[in-house]
């Protein structure tokens, strides 16, 4: 994990989306843990810090991971309190967890938007693109969906294989900081 150095702004970050789209697995790839090919669905790290750097800017991430609660719907709205950005992910494998990102839409919209005075950016995620030979979903079902939806973009990801994954967070690292801290910029 990141050491606690100074930083600029500090932002509250939520990964959302089904059980076993790879939420954990995402988390220890972005602070550099070894991609654990056994790791159960329902068992994760919740939390983890990361320092990004935006235009010469440090942005400071508390990484949120819902731990398995996602599959009772016992997101709380406590949860989401304070989050400045949100990974949503799918499995490219799983069409069921592209078919529920409205579902999370429909959440962030109802908890989020409320919440916060400024817009709150959402990058839809499509993981496991390593295993294109599985894939139910393409990277075309993907962009229209991030489209259609009016959410800040859209990116696929391998936490398997760390394709993507910097890039996915500083994206959102880069909108966060546009939106909420403008003038570092
Ligand atoms: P979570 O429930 O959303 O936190 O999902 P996990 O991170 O626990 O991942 C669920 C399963 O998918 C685990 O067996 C992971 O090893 C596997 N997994 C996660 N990300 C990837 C990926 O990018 N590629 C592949 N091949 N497997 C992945």
């Amino acid at each position: 994990m990141d050491s606690n150095h100074t930083c600029d702004v500090c932002y509250k970050v939520l990964l959302l989306g089904e059980s076993g789209v790879g939420k954990t697995a995402m988390i220890r790839s972005i602070i550099g843990l070894q991609f654990d090919p056994e790791s159960v669905p329902t068992i994760g790290i919740d939390f983890a810090r990361k320092t990004f750097e935006v235009d010469g800017a440090k942005v400071k991430f508390e990484i949120w991971d819902t731990a398995g609660q996602e599959r009772f719907r016992t997101i709380t709205r406590f949860q989401f309190r304070g989050t400045k950005g949100v990974l949503l992910m799918y499995d490219v494998t799983n069409k069921k967890s592209f078919s529920k990102l409205k579902y999370w839409l429909d959440c962030v919209d109802q908890e989020l938007d409320q919440q916060n005075k400024e817009p709150v950016p959402v990058f839809i995620i499509g993981n496991k693109c390593d295993l294109d030979e599985q894939r139910q979903v393409t990277a075309e079902m993907g962009e229209k969906m991030a489209e259609s939806s009016y959410v800040h973009g859209f990116m696929e990801t391998s936490a398997r294989d760390n394709t993507n994954v910097q890039q996915a967070f500083h994206q959102l690292a880069e909108a966060m900081t546009e939106i909420n801290h403008p003038k570092l910029l």
